[in-house]
């Protein structure tokens, strides 16, 4: 996904670190072909504005430009402040606690929440060997509840058995309420989406929130629209607490600004990136690992 940034930043790279001494200029100068990769890269204005200040005043220091190695320190700089703006630290997932913990699913239709929630259940299951309820809680979309029920098979996870015409928050209920018998350690509460942000969608998210206090809310976007995507967390994220955000489609070839831009946007953290349709197909993120691919 990041491949003509990547290619771009390290042409401007080669040519500092090449240089044996470095001016405040020469910093500037490259920090204006910086800005022109990342806006390309369709990263959000004010992301690129504070990112390019940051990198400029933290490199003209004399302590840089005096070192044996200029352009070498600073492109350390620029990898650091890269990793700030994905997020520092790979965030975990809010699961230790008394059981059931409630991660909900929240997201716009098609954004990828269905196969994302039956991807992170098969990763709790596998990877930390716990007992997960998944429950589908869309009653608009035909044919939604069945389709959890189908990848619960393909993942060996157990979905909340379907009551026809039982709504939202009924089932969300249900869910908790089966979680707890049944000794459950994570209830996995897929909301409906809408193909727009409406209000009909952020009531009935609300209400969901309201019974079953959630510990995780996990808002998945898909990182191929760009700039929408941004604004679909902005938006969710003032209707509700969200803990975490999954971008979906990081195997495709988008220009990648909407993963760059969404946690200094949204202040966020980016929890999981979907990299393919396949149901292991998802990877935890991690800010520096991230930073690292696109510097090369
Ligand atoms: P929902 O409407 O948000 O629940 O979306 P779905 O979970 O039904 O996903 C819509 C389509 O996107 C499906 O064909 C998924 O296989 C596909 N999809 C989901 N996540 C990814 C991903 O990370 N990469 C790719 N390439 N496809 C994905």
């Amino acid at each position: 996904m990041f491949e003509k940034l990547s290619d771009r930043l390290g042409g401007v790279f080669d040519r500092l670190r090449g240089r044996g001494a470095l001016n405040e200029q020469d910093v500037r100068e490259a920090m204006r072909e910086v800005r022109v990769a990342l806006l390309e890269a369709d990263v959000a204005l004010p992301v690129v504005r504070d990112f390019v200040e940051k990198v400029t005043e933290k490199s003209v220091g004399q302590s840089v430009l005096k070192s044996v190695t200029p352009g070498q320190q600073v492109v350390k700089i620029v990898n650091d402040q890269l990793t700030e703006m994905l997020g520092s630290e790979a965030s975990e997932l809010n699961i230790a606690v008394a059981p059931p913990a409630v991660i909900m699913m929240v997201g716009l239709q098609g954004s990828g929440k269905t196969t994302t929630t039956a991807k992170i259940a098969k990763l709790l299951k596998g990877k930390q060997n716990k007992k997960v309820l998944m429950a589908s809680l869309d009653v608009n979309r035909p044919a939604a509840q069945e389709q959890l029920a189908t990848l619960g098979k393909q993942v060996e996870v157990t979905t909340l058995p379907i009551i026809e015409g039982q709504q939202p928050v009924e089932i969300a209920k249900r869910a908790l309420q089966a979680a707890k018998l049944q000794s459950f350690d994570v209830v996995m509460l897929d909301t409906a989406g809408r193909l727009h942000v409406d209000q009909q969608l952020m009531d009935e998210m609300r209400a969901v929130a309201k019974v079953s206090t959630p510990h995780e809310v996990l808002l998945v976007v898909d990182s191929l629209t760009g700039q929408d995507a941004v604004n679909v967390a902005k938006n969710f994220g003032e209707q509700v607490d969200l803990t975490g955000i999954v971008l979906t489609r990081m195997d495709g070839d988008a220009r990648g600004g909407a993963a760059l831009s969404m946690r200094a946007v949204t202040g966020k953290p980016i929890k999981f990136a979907g990299v393919g349709e396949k149901l292991d197909q998802i990877e935890p993120f991690h800010p520096e690992r991230v930073a690292g691919r696109i510097l090369g």
